[in-house]
Order: structure tokens, then sequence, then C-alpha cells
């Protein structure tokens, strides 16, 4: 079985050979807690969550590692705006988003280290970066020299180190690209050689990287906005630690958009979760993303949304009609005994191709004939990591047994205008009535 991905650094699909198969190492960058993630960085968490489940398809152990970026000036500011402590407000944006995560289905990593308890790591490699003349102290903070790396921009080589990117400007920098490693301040702060301070973000996810996988791992991920700097920096920093790769295989999702501009907090066009499943179920949701493949822009509009959620119940209706609830699928303990769709399988190792995995499973659930067939369709939903729950519009029991009670009344008194129409009202509820000899049946329609 051949798993192929896209390496962004290769710049090419690339047949994916670990290092070690006994144990798949992957690192994702996580959600920086200072407001709850909105959906395009769902996306980025969902393409992830996908991948995991398809290496634990393959092999018997998957490292999967997603941090939580818990300081940043993102974080102190807000923290300042709402007058309350970075603890008070990571806690429980962190909070929400596991809430978030559990309604998408996403599986918990086995680990999601914080930053914060990683200082002291963070502080013993900028020293040896230091010693390793891979950075230096300033008035304000100690930076990166990455002058000092060759090939700085190989992730990122269309990159141009120069004004209008996303590098910051100091005046203390050697080199434009140079970044913070250490940053002296008052609040919050940390004991350091340098004074107090805080860490940059940058180290933040070399060292929680580097403690929990070790250099090199497999893949790193995140959206394609960490290509550069973070990544690149990463990579740096490694560089400068070890003299090696720290990841054989880098993958990255593109945006979530609306009217083609990213969905981003900074321009405010972003959307929740939490008011986007006042209308749809978290699990249509997440089709409508897994209908886009990850390496292409998802230009957010209702109707998708509502298509994959027109999709997602007739899954539910069809479903409904067979009843292998008995097999449950634990694909990490016995993945051997299930079968999957070989056309859902194939799709998603291609680079992930969820795209044409839904088109694939869309037709296999139309075409179901029999309960070993659904099976197979239940297995690969949930390599997809898609749960079929009850449908979003729950029946009204009450409204249908009166509309039906109604209809009744109408036909005794031959008012077959009003019977027809009542019928039609509730087809649309997607209620079948069958007029038998004991009374009116109603069932929900498949
Ligand atoms: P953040 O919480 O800002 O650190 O972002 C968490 C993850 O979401 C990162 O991997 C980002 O690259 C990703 N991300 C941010 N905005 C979007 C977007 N509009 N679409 C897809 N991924 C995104
Ligand atoms: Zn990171």
């Amino acid at each position: 079985m051949n798993l192929y991905l896209f390496n962004t650094m290769s710049g090419k699909k690339e047949l994916f050979e670990p290092i070690n198969a006994n144990d798949i190492k992957l690192y994702v960058c996580g959600p920086t807690t200072y407001q709850i993630p909105h959906i395009g960085n769902f996306r980025t968490f969902i393409v992830f969550d996908t991948l995991v489940r398809l290496l634990q398809s393959i092999y018997s152990k998957v490292t999967y590692v997603r941090n939580v970026t818990n300081i940043d000036d993102k974080i102190i500011i807000e923290a300042q705006k709402h007058e309350i402590s970075i603890e008070n407000l990571t806690h429980n944006v962190y909070v929400k988003f596991r809430d978030e995560c559990n309604q998408l289905n996403l599986l918990t990593p086995d680990h999601e280290p914080h930053a914060t308890d990683y200082i002291s790591q963070m502080i013993e490699h900028i020293e040896e970066m230091i010693k390793n003349k891979y950075a230096y102290v300033s008035d304000e903070e100690v930076l990166f020299d990455t002058s000092k790396c060759s090939k700085y921009l190989a992730l990122a080589p269309h990159e141009r180190l120069d004004f209008g990117n996303r590098v910051e400007i100091n005046k203390n920098k050697k080199n434009f690209a140079d970044f913070v490693l250490w940053k002296k301040t008052t609040k919050p702060n940390w004991q350091s050689p340098w004074g107090h301070g805080r860490p940059g973000w940058h180290i933040e996810c070399t060292t929680m990287s580097k403690n929990l996988l070790s250099f090199p791992f497999d893949i790193h991920g995140g959206g394609q906005d960490l290509i550069f700097p973070h990544h690149t920096n990463e990579r740096a920093q490694c560089y400068a630690l070890h003299n090696i790769e720290c990841a054989k295989y880098w993958m990255h999702n593109h945006f979530i958009t609306i009217d083609k501009s990213k969905m981003s907090k900074s321009i405010g066009n972003v959307m929740y979760l939490s008011n986007l499943t006042k209308k749809y179920s978290a699990m249509s949701i997440k089709l409508a993303i897994l209908m886009t493949h990850y390496r292409h822009p998802l230009n957010w509009k209702n109707e998708k949304i509502q298509e994959a959620q027109n999709i997602y119940d007739k899954w539910i209706r069809i479903k409904s009609k067979y009843h292998s609830n008995a097999l449950k699928i634990d694909i990490e303990n016995e993945k051997s005994k299930f079968e999957v769709i070989s056309s859902v399988y194939e799709a998603l190792l291609d680079d992930l191709n969820t795209s044409l995995a839904v088109q694939c499973l869309h037709r296999a659930i139309q075409n179901c004939k029999n309960e070993y067939q659904w099976q197979k369709i239940e297995n690969s939903l949930s390599l997809l990591g898609i749960k079929l729950e009850a449908p979003s519009h729950k029946i009204d029991e009450k409204a249908v047994k009166k509309l039906i009670e109604k209809r009744d009344e109408a036909r005794k008194i031959k008012d077959f205008a009003t019977a027809d129409s009542i019928r039609k009202q509730l087809k649309l509820m997607n209620i079948e009535i069958d007029d038998t000899k004991d009374g009116t049946k109603w069932k929900v329609k498949c």
C-alpha cells in the first residue's frame, strides 16, 4: 500500500517512506489561544485529523502532537483588553476549542503541549544556539542570525527577504530576516540568563517538537501561511541545534477564504463554528471542508454548506435502512477486520484527496444494497472522521400527529383539497404517509 503526500520542501507529491515504520511521528502547529479558532483554523485541524486517521489505518503506531500557543503578543493584548489574566484567557479559549474539536469529532492528539510548560527547555535551546554562534544578544532581545543558515529559504524559495512581507522590522537585527528567540519584557516574564522576558513563537514549536518527537520526525504540518516565516524559522533553529532537518515531509493546507480573501481575525471576516451550528450540523460543516482538496483554496459560501448538509441528511436517511451499528469501528486496534471502500481509500492514499473520497463515498451510499456494503461505508466514514448522527432538523412528532389528525378530519368531510395540501406539507417535512384500514401510518422517508 503506497501513500503519496505533497511535500512543500520538494514541491512534489512523494511516496511516504517513514523514518521508523513502527512509530510515525507528526507535529501540527495548533491554535493560538487568544480567541476561539475560526472555521479557517479548523480546516487545518480537520485536514491533519484525517491524515492521522489514514496513517493509523496503515501503521501500528502514530504519535500525533498538536501544540497550544498560549503565550504571544496577541494573547497579551487580548488579556489586557478584557482585563483578565493571560492564564484565564488562554484556559477559557482552550476549553472552548476542545469542545468544538469534540463537536467536529477530531481525535485527541497524543500530546497537546502548552508552550508555557516548556520555558526552561526553550532557554536551554537558546543558550545552545548562542554557543553555536547562530544567535546573538541585543539590548532588547536575543536574535537568531539567519545568515548562518546556508539554506535558510529552502522551504520558501519564492519568499523575498525585504519589506512588505511578514518580517518584523527591528533596528537591532544584523540581517533583515533575523527573528526573536527571547524578548526582554516585564510582563509576562520568566527569568533567563538575558534578564526577564518571554520566548519567541518559533522557538516554542521547535522546543515542543524536539522534546516530544525528537529530530527528525516524519511530518510537520499547518496552514500555508506558516511556511514562511514560522516553519522556515523552525527549520533554521533545528539546523542551529543539530545541523539536520527537523522534519522529512512538510505539509500545508490552503486557506478558507471569503470573497478570495483569507479568513482571518485581523481582516475580521471570520466565521465561527458556534454560529454555523445554529443552522447546520457540525458534521456537515466538516463534510463541506473535506469536499475541497486540502491544497486548494476553499471559498466559503452558505450554498456549499447547504449542499453538504443535504448530502449528509441523505446519508442519514439511507443509514436508517440498515442496522449495522452492531459492528463498531476501532481502526487502531482491529483495523485488519474492517474493510473500507477501495475507491475511497485509494483517493485518500493519493495525497489525501478527501474531495474525491467524499464523491466515491456518496456513490457507494446511493448504490448500497445490503448490510455488508453498509458496514464498509461506515468504516470508510470513520476513516474520514464523519459520524452519521440523527438529522440536524429533528422530527417534531407532535406536529406530525396534529397534521395527520387534521388531514383525517378533512378526508372525513371530503375536503380533498385540504387533505392533499397537508400531504404535501408532510412530504416537505420528509414524512411519508400510508392510509391503511387501521388508520394513517407515517414514517420518515429514506
Ligand atoms: P493560529 O491560531 O492563528 O495560530 O492558526 C492555527 C492554524 O490555522 C495555523 O496552522 C494557520 O495556518 C491556520 N489558519 C489560519 N487561518 C486560516 C484560514 N483562513 N484557512 C485555513 N487555515 C488557516
Ligand atoms: Zn508552530
